[in-house]
């Protein structure tokens, strides 16, 4: 809950604020750009909701706040909100929400197929959501692109006896996972359902492709707002630079028309305008 007397100074006087517990996780400012922004190290209110819109916005954030952060002078509206989530984005594709600290605040999607629903990474484990995964027909599958990002996974296997996927290298993170995948080869999990190896972020990562379609990239790749193209980070490369740069180039062999990432924005653009900005970001990692 946060806690409007260590409310950030940046804060604009109003109904919503952020407190000094903030991890800079960035979900505020992508659910909510037009409230909150990022004072470098956290987030902070630059302008309160001036709308219905940019109001449920706002709840949405305080919801999805993997650290309860966000406060607000009228808590009981952000219950309205709480049905926004899983948040549907295209073709049976779902945002969860609820990003949990478990995970830095990272997000994790929902795939809702007649064959059986995947999760990829996980958000909170909570009864809205347990209850909302029950009613779209449960989950089969977890795709986990690696071990940051597990958070409450073991949770969601037990309570919808769903089949965990992970890399070996990424293996002490959920010892106990259904299915291991090893090697650097693409592996096809399901119809549409294609693993790619990624190595770099971490010495396991995995990004998910769908349907040629959607690409769910954990930490691998994101789209950024300052540089308006897609980007990697090697600030936060945990194993090594070039093999993130390796398996960079060797996504650039797939289409796809959407990134989904852990962390950072996720963006939806012509699968030949991924190519051109893969290749740009390609440039920008060699040396
Ligand atoms: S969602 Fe919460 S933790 Fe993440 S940047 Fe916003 S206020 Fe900070």
């Amino acid at each position: 809950m946060a806690d409007r007397r260590r409310s950030v100074a940046e804060n604009v006087a109003g109904d919503f604020f952020v407190d000094e517990t903030c991890i800079d996780c960035d979900t505020c400012r992508q659910l909510a750009p037009a409230v909150f922004a990022d004072a470098e190290d956290y987030s902070f209110v630059y302008e309160q909701p001036k709308n219905a819109e940019t109001r449920r916005s706002a709840f949405r954030a305080l919801l999805s706040c993997p650290t309860g952060s966000i406060g607000t002078l009228n808590p009981a509206c952000a219950r309205e909100a709480k049905a926004d989530f899983p948040m549907p984005l295209e073709g049976g594709v779902y945002y969860c929400g609820f990003n949990s600290p478990k995970s830095f605040g990272g997000n994790s999607y929902f795939v809702a197929r007649p064959e059986g629903n995947w999760l990829i990474d996980s958000p909170k484990f909570l009864p809205h959501l347990v209850e909302r995964f029950q009613s779209l027909g449960g989950i089969s599958h977890i795709f986990l692109t690696h071990r940051d990002d597990v958070a409450d996974a073991g949770k969601y296997a037990v309570r919808f006896a769903g089949r965990r996927i992970i890399h070996r290298k990424e293996l002490s993170a959920q010892p106990s996972a259904e299915q291991v995948i090893d090697g650097s080869d693409p592996v096809q999990l399901a119809p549409g359902f294609l693993a790619i190896p990624t190595p770099g972020h971490t010495r396991g990562h995995m990004c998910l492709l769908l349907d040629d379609r959607y690409l769910f990239t954990g930490d691998h790749l994101w789209w950024s707002r300052t540089l308006q193209s897609l980007n990697a980070g090697r600030d936060v490369c945990w194993y090594s630079w070039e093999e993130q740069a390796r398996s960079m180039s060797a996504l650039a062999r797939y289409s796809f028309e959407w990134v989904l990432p852990g962390h950072g924005e996720r963006i939806n653009q012509p699968a030949e305008r991924m190519q051109t900005e893969i290749r740009e970001l390609l440039a920008r990692m060699r040396p």
